[in-house]
């Protein structure tokens, strides 16, 4: 009797903690440039290829060894001491979510999550392999805390949406079913070079907004660090891999949409 009762007890745990789990509205569309169709149909044809959090892991390790010989890393310091609170506090708020999206590996990178700080004055943020880069040009370009953890939410959630993963599956599938990923040091250039696409950056924006409200900050602060970013974009101090973001004025309309369908939240 008393196993059962303990059986029913972890039973109704169990189904409380399912239940409690959040679900937000992603609307993707907001950022659809016309390709989100074909976008969504390659996914689901890739979703046929699967890729662990281990082969992840392994790109992300890929990724820093190169920039470590390019730039000084910081891993210490005010700075650094800022950034990694902030990645740790949103990163806690994952597993209160049910998956939105069709990642397997949602989840699964927690325990894994590494921040860094490289210093040059482009204004860049980056991540593969559960390894997020964020450089001293953009620390300094946010305004406040509130809109570090915009980006450092955004970054997170191409790892827990399944991007990072979406493009090796690719590689994959170029390889041939079996073949695995060939010349890794191919793969990292890929993984650093290639578009998410607009829907998939847009979908970041809005995991990473639901991870920062969850976590207590001022999500409604991403409007302004956008607005400011699109103006900036036609600049040389950009990074390449920034015109592949979705930066026009769409970006920060689309925030404000989200946060007051899912939150009431009227940002000004
Ligand atoms: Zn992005």
């Amino acid at each position: 009797m008393k196993k059962l009762t303990i059986t029913l007890a972890l039973l109704l745990v169990t189904a409380l903690c399912t239940a409690q789990k959040k679900n937000t509205q992603h609307d993707v569309s907001c950022y659809d440039n016309g390709t989100l169709a074909a976008h969504q149909l390659e996914k689901t044809i890739l979703d046929g290829a699967s890729v662990s959090v281990n082969d992840e892991l392994e790109v992300g390790k890929q990724v820093y060894d190169q920039m470590a010989e390019k730039y000084t890393i910081l891993t210490s310091g005010e700075k650094y001491e800022k950034v990694l609170g902030i990645m740790n506090r949103l990163t806690a708020q994952i597993s209160k979510y049910n998956n939105p999206s069709t990642n397997a590996n949602f989840g699964q990178y927690k325990s894994h999550y590494k921040i860094y700080i490289i210093e040059t004055d482009e204004i860049n943020a980056f991540t593969a392999g559960a390894r997020i880069f964020v450089t001293t040009g953009i620390y300094d370009f946010c305004k406040d805390d509130n809109e570090l953890v915009s980006i450092i939410g955004h970054e997170i959630s191409h790892n827990e949406l399944g991007h990072i993963g979406y493009h090796l599956k690719r590689r994959k599938m170029a390889q041939g079913f079996f073949g695995g990923f060939g010349d890794l040091a191919t793969l990292v250039g890929n993984v650093l070079t290639s578009p998410f696409g607009q829907t998939d950056e847009g979908q970041c924006d809005l995991f990473g907004m639901d991870l920062s409200k969850s976590a207590g900050f001022a999500p409604c602060h991403t409007i302004d660090l956008w607005e400011r970013m699109a103006e900036k974009s036609g600049e040389k101090s950009f990074i390449n891999l920034f015109s592949t973001h979705p930066y026009s004025g769409d970006r920060a309309t689309c925030a404000k949409q989200h946060l007051s369908k899912n939150y009431s939240l009227d940002c000004e």
